[in-house]
């Protein structure tokens, strides 16, 4: 493989939140393995997924956490935040509900994880923007007023989900270095 014998610099683990069917696991599947399943199955067994970049001439490996089927309220343990230095709070914009959770995902993660988290607020499925049911504006004043950053993604599209990730992991490098 690709990363044997590379020398690694920094590990980052970064935890995906939200809703269950909001999209975290294409969203990983896509930074991942730049794969998309239209009938992704509830995710169950693997825990996370890596992937190596280049940030600054180091090498940083990201360590990718996905929920495996845990996101009813509280479910999620410990042990899923435990270490991560950067979060992805994902909502679905089609669904106005799954984004009225994320102060209360917010709350739990500020519960458990580090005080220094870098956390991306992402609207996932912008390729479909005629069922929108959350104005980005919504959205925006959100992440300012809770600090966070935002974007709107497409996993299907590989709309900004690269982006998403590198700016997180950017910011994480910018703090720790
Ligand atoms: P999870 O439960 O949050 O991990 O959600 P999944 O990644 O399993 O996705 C739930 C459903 O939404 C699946 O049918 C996906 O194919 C679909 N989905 C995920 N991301 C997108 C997206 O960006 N656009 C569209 N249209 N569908 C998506
Ligand atoms: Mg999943």
């Amino acid at each position: 493989h690709g990363d044997y014998n590379q020398k690694i610099d920094y590990v980052f683990k970064v935890v995906l939140i939200g809703d269950s069917a909001v999209g975290k696991s294409q969203l990983l599947a896509r930074f991942a393995r730049n794969e998309f399943s239209v009938d992704s199955k509830a995710t169950i067994g693997v825990e996370f997924q890596t992937k190596t970049l280049s940030i600054d001439h180091k090498t940083v490996k990201a360590q990718i956490w996905d929920t495996a089927g845990q996101e009813r309220y509280r479910a999620v343990t410990s042990a899923y935040y435990r270490g991560a230095v950067g979060a992805m709070l994902v909502y679905d914009m089609t669904k106005r509900q799954s984004f009225d959770h994320m102060a209360r995902w917010l709350d739990e993660l500020r519960g458990h994880a580090d005080k220094n988290i870098v956390i991306m607020l992402i609207g996932n499925k912008c390729d479909l923007g005629s069922l929108r049911a959350v104005p980005t504006e919504d959205a925006q004043e959100f992440a300012q007023r809770e600090n966070l950053f935002f974007m709107e993604t497409s996993a299907l599209e590989a709309t900004n989900v690269e982006t998403a990730f590198l700016t997180v992991l950017t910011e994480i490098y910018r703090i720790i270095s």
